[in-house]
């Protein structure tokens, strides 16, 4: 099985496959039309960060990471390899939910080795004007996001997710991303949302949206709280924190994993001994074929 779709930016067509990594292996991308270069899913590697989540290393690029990484986080998927033979990941239908499908398709394996959590030890707060996104010690990881958009489908929304008991695969993953037709001119003026169309956004009009049903009535701040999953993956672990969100975007997500990354006397590394949770990867190589 094999997974085409087209960039949301780029608009590039792309080939993606999944596979099975050993564990302490992490998520890694390998670009196959570039000899297999490889690149760790991780902040260390982050590039510009603007409308997607980029990752560069070398000089080689990989582009709009946060969907896919966010359905490994969901799914309690640690260690991969994702083969993509060109710069940015499918967009599908604009949610994580076709690569949960897929994960789902090919199975999970437990991995002989505990997982490492990263628990957060002390608040880490950022601020950049009316925009916040901060991060508190807790025993579980839990996100909560606020946007307020003067549009009447949106306002202001705040949605709080839990993210364990199967709540990411419910509540989060199918939530699409969405845009604005009175901005669309002006992305793609700047070379963005390329692959853009019906098929793999919510597009708001000025008093409604062109392509209904919403899949929940709030639904665009729950792609907000699947975005910031996905950016948060990059600090290469699942989190022990309660992360807070308002207004936020990638540039800040990213922010956040950068600090973090940087200040070891925030967090410590710890296994949760009462409840043994094995790391896994996807049980044998798989990808999914669209339109
Ligand atoms: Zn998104």
């Amino acid at each position: 099985m094999d997974c085409c779709g087209v960039g949301l930016h780029s608009g590039a067509a792309v080939h993606m496959r999944i596979l099975p990594a050993p564990a302490g292996r992490g998520i890694v991308f390998r670009r196959v039309d570039l000899d297999g270069f490889e690149m760790e899913a991780t902040g260390r590697n982050l590039a510009r960060v603007s409308y997607a989540t980029s990752l560069m290393k070398k000089g080689v690029l990989i582009s709009t990471t946060e969907h896919l990484l966010s359905a490994f986080i969901g799914m309690g998927i640690d260690n991969a390899i994702v083969e993509l033979d060109n710069l940015e990941l499918p967009i599908l239908d604009g949610s994580a939910w076709p690569f949960v499908e897929l994960i789902r398709k090919a199975g999970i394996r437990k991995q002989r080795r505990l997982r490492t959590y990263l628990r957060i030890r002390r608040e880490l707060e950022l601020r950049e004007g009316d925009k916040f996104i901060a991060v508190y010690p807790a025993d579980t990881y839990s996100v909560s996001y606020t946007i307020n958009f003067p549009h009447s489908l949106i306002g202001k929304e705040t949605f709080r997710a839990e993210l364990e008991d199967g709540n990411y695969l419910s509540q989060i993953a199918p939530a699409r991303t969405f845009g604005f037709r009175e901005d669309e001119q002006a992305m793609r003026n700047m070379g963005l949302i390329r692959g853009a169309s019906r098929d793999n956004c919510i597009v708001l009009t000025k008093s409604g949206i062109e392509n209904p049903p919403l899949r929940y009535p709030d639904e665009f701040v729950r792609h907000k709280v699947l975005d910031l999953i996905g950016d948060l993956a990059l600090i290469g672990r699942q989190v022990l924190g309660n992360v807070v969100a308002d207004r936020a975007g990638h540039a800040m997500h990213t922010a956040l994993v950068c600090r973090l990354l940087r200040d070891r006397t925030l967090w410590e590394e710890t296994t949760v001994e009462d409840v043994p949770s094995p790391i896994s990867t996807p049980m044998r190589a798989l990808a999914a074929q669209t339109a």
